[in-house]
């Protein structure tokens, strides 16, 4: 399957059970698609189902039918009472966000969204409570929203005024030796695999398949991301130039479309579902309610290298990110190392690389070169920390109680009582917990820059927009210098192309922390 063709064929469908960003599209879709005014009930409508009918939808979905509340709902009379401060320390806690059925781990965006509340929020325990809460929006032309991780940039996972599924308590995770997917036997290899259900966040993951089990899974690198939310936008970790793109690594969906069909979708049984859920983006097509992932043989170690180094002056911040480009060209463009370098307006180089395979003396001598060519620069440049490697089992990567102890920095653990001991999240997502963003802005940079005569080009660039603003490149988010069959894999997915051929993912952003004011201005 690819782009084309998928779109040729959803054209020829007169009625393909979308699900479109929070809208329940009905049977006649195609009229109301074309239609501007389309509008679904609110709770101000006369039409907005009468106390009965939401009754009638709790006992379908076995009483797990809840009235939903912003997070800071304590804080709406005073924000100086003690429970308004404990729900904004909270709020610093991603596991607390998540476990809020109107929290969201990005509060919002100036001028484009500020994150609201459903009305009403359907804890869906199985699929059947999924079939009841997509028949009722439809039924009643209700705004329909779905949250898993509750990790949308694009607050599309939050909605006023509408019912929500929200899939947090589906997060059952079992883990195959030899999967083959429904009606795929004789043409697929049974193989290693983890079935996980729709609410799972990564870390549950990682549990499962990497700590307890000594497999690998390609997840996120944001622990408390969702699962199903992540797949179906592509999803890339600290190790997928070495593993791939997560979805690629899908062998079935189960999906609730929006007539209310329970479906299995994989390489023989829907497959054009199939492919788009592979990154064609959360919430458009149905509602996931369990995915299985191939898994891959753990390697040895996983590790990391963090440094900064300043420059003195511009022209010698210029020298520097040449000599980084070319070294990251030479000796880091394969699949064994990942995550991030920045370039920031203070003329700091901030690496915060990840790698696979190696010991620390391994990773050592790979980066030996560039340090002793920063030491000995005769202008300009100083380590502001000394550079520091670690490598460790690759079995303990996610293991909260273990990384707790050696890297005591470098990770915060849910503290909240009865919070699973697995439960942990990385010193460097912190500030995304809660943020506010005030712009977001990326772009996949091609491998041809990486050419002798394009590594000029690329220096400058990054120089002159290091003038306005930090620029990160996330070199695990582009899928040049991947193995051969994880750029394939890529290919049959319904991510943007540019992927396979970028060496990175640029990113420019900017945030805050949520502000009250953000929340109580959403609520007059
Ligand atoms: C702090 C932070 C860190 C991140 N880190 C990474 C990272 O390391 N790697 C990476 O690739 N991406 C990362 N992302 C992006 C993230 O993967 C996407 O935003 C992803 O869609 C989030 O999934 P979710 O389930 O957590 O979020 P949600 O907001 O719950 O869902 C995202 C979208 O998917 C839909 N959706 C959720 N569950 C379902 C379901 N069961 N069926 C159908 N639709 C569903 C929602 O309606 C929404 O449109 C990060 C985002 C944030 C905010």
């Amino acid at each position: 399957m690819n782009r084309r063709n998928f779109f040729r064929r959803l054209a020829a469908i007169p009625v393909l059970p979308v699900l479109w960003r929070q809208l329940p599209i009905p049977a006649q879709a195609s009229a109301t698609l074309a239609s501007p005014s389309a509008r679904r009930v609110r709770p101000s409508d006369s039409s907005w189902p009468n106390a009965e009918s939401w009754e009638k939808l709790k006992q379908d979905v076995g009483g797990n039918l809840v009235k939903v509340e912003s997070p800071l709902v304590a804080c709406e009379s005073a924000s100086d009472s003690a429970s308004c401060q404990e729900v904004i320390k909270n709020l610093r806690n991603p596991y607390f966000i998540g476990d809020q059925a109107g929290g969201t781990q990005t509060s919002g965006w100036v001028d484009a969204w500020t994150s609201a509340p459903s009305v009403y929020a359907v804890a869906a325990r199985n699929a059947a409570d999924v079939v009841a809460a997509i028949n009722f929006a439809r039924e009643n032309n209700l705004r329909l929203v779905v949250k898993g991780g509750g990790h949308s940039y694009q607050g599309t996972s939050n909605a006023a005024d509408s019912l929500l599924i929200w899939t947090r308590a589906m997060n059952n995770i079992t883990v195959h030796d030899t999967f083959v997917a429904q009606g795929c036997a004789g043409s697929q290899a049974p193989q290693p695999a983890v079935t996980v259900e729709a609410g799972a966040m990564w870390i549950d993951t990682y549990n499962a398949v990497t700590t307890k089990a000594g497999r690998y899974v390609q997840g996120g690198g944001c622990t408390t991301v969702g699962v199903a939310g992540l797949i179906q936008s592509g999803g890339f970790g600290s190790f997928s130039k070495k593993y791939g793109m997560a979805a690629a690594a899908l062998l079935e969906a189960e999906v609730v479309t929006a007539d209310g069909a329970l479906r299995t979708a994989n390489a023989r049984t829907n497959p054009d579902l199939f492919w788009a859920i592979k990154g064609g983006g959360g919430g458009s097509l149905g509602v996931v309610t369990k995915l299985t992932l191939r898994t891959h043989e753990l390697p040895a170690f996983f590790g990391g290298v963090f440094a900064n180094i300043t420059a003195t002056s511009d022209a010698a911040f210029r020298r520097l990110i040449g000599q980084f480009i070319s070294f990251y060209k030479d000796s880091l463009f394969n699949p064994d190392w990942g995550e991030i370098v920045a370039f920031r307006p203070d003329n700091t180089l901030a690496i915060s690389m990840v790698f696979q395979g190696f010991d620390k003396q391994q990773a050592e001598k790979v980066w030996q070169p560039f340090f002793d060519w920063v030491r000995g620069s005769p202008v300009g440049l100083t380590i502001e920390s000394a550079p520091t490697i670690v490598s460790l089992p690759a079995r303990n990567f996610w293991n909260a109680e273990d990384l707790s102890k050696k890297a005591p920095g470098m990770v915060f653990t849910d503290d909240r009582p009865g919070a699973a001991d697995t439960h942990m999240w990385w010193a460097s997502n912190q500030g995304e917990v809660g943020f506010y963003l005030h712009g977001y802005e990326s772009a996949w940079l091609p491998a041809s820059l990486l050419e002798k005569d394009g590594q000029e080009r690329l220096m400058n660039a990054l120089f002159a927009a290091s003038r306005h603003w930090k620029v990160s490149l996330h070199f695990n988010k582009g899928l040049a210098g991947a193995p051969t069959d994880a750029v394939a894999a890529a290919r049959d997915t319904a991510m943007n192309p540019a992927v396979v051929d970028a060496f990175a993912l640029a990113i420019i952003a900017g945030s805050g922390p949520r502000h009250i004011r953000v929340f109580l201005a959403s609520r007059i």
